[in-house]
């Protein structure tokens, strides 16, 4: 009896932490049943989608019933388009993200894709059609290789080494000491975030999706870091449908929209030169991030001085 608690009590808890914080293990859901809360509709039949358009109608949605956390959200993705998502913490940014996924039910309102409302539709073929790449991936205790290979099981070598290339994270793996087959994880090499979200990046190229949900690294990244995850993110978003929660400027600079929340509701849209045109609330936002980044680089110039 211990021997079967423990594990199902393990899974409880990992669930829960996928829900939360968007750990991408997209595939684990079928050793996780158990757990779900949200359940296929009778008869439910896989999605079909071939172009990605992506429609948030008139969404209302709480954790819990007496608050809201979503009001009214409505907004298009057309196929291939790339959104950000901007706002203070706690605006409902990774809600927008977890619906769509759907860890959980809207209250009201609805979200299509390529014309199915995805309460229709089975969630294996839901979260099979959608790639994920989270704030903070968590790797497997086994080879680099393993981790990539995870995003379509059936790949071959050369897929992987692709997607590893894609993902700008090949040449680095070249220089570990067993290659791919090294292993990583708590128990082996131990990779820095950066590296963590290209593995993740590239197990989505291998996956290849049509829709692409992204949460960018809130962390600070030197510059070489940077410009590899960019040009890595890039890859991945590259004529796909893209949810990007944005924390970069050069993320939100290059979306075709960006939606800015606050408190749940979307307060202000546009692109970039549009929202700083119109002196609202992004405008604001921005000013800080630019005055803080000076704060910031004054702080470092200090460091270094003494
Ligand atoms: P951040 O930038 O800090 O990640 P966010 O804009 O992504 O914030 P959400 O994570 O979508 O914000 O959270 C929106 C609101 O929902 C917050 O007030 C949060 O406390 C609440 N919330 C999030 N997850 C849960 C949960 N599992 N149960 C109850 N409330 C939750």
């Amino acid at each position: 009896i211990i021997q079967l608690y423990v594990p199902l009590n393990w899974f409880g808890t990992y669930y829960r932490a996928i829900q939360k914080n968007f750990v991408d293990m997209e595939n684990m859901f079928d050793l996780l049943r158990e757990e779900q809360e949200v359940i296929d509709a009778p008869g439910a039949g896989p999605i079909i989608v071939k172009r990605g358009a992506v429609q948030f109608n008139n969404v209302t949605f709480g954790y819990l019933p007496e608050r809201n956390v979503l009001k009214n959200v409505t907004f298009d993705v057309p196929a291939g388009k790339t959104v950000a998502l901007v706002g203070p913490s706690g605006s409902g940014k990774s809600t927008i993200i977890r619906l769509l996924f759907r860890f959980y039910d809207v209250e009201t309102g609805s979200i299509v894709i390529d014309g199915q409302n995805i309460k229709t539709v089975t969630q294996e073929s839901l979260r099979r059609s959608i790639g994920v790449v989270p704030q903070d991936t968590v790797l497997f205790n086994n080879s680099i290789k393993y981790n990539i290979n995870y995003g379509r099981l059936d790949a071959t070598d050369v897929d992987i080494i692709n997607s590893a290339r894609g993902a700008d994270i090949h040449e680095r793996i070249l220089t570990f000491p067993d290659g791919y087959d090294t292993e990583v994880g708590e128990r082996g090499l131990r990779l820095s975030g950066g590296e963590k979200q290209r593995v993740a990046i590239a197990r989505t190229l291998l996956k290849a999706p049509t829709i692409v949900l992204l949460d960018e690294a809130t962390s600070a990244l030197d510059t070489q870091t940077e410009r590899n995850i960019q040009g890595a993110l890039h890859q991945v978003c590259a004529n796909r449908t893209t949810i990007i929660v944005a924390h970069r400027l050069s993320t939100i600079v290059h979306a075709d929209e960006v939606l800015v929340l606050k408190e749940g509701e979307i307060v202000e849209r546009g692109t970039h030169e549009q929202l700083i045109g119109q002196e609202g609330v992004y405008a604001n936002m921005w000013k800080q991030q630019l005055e803080n980044k000076e704060n910031s680089s004054v702080e470092s110039s200090i460091e270094k001085s003494t």
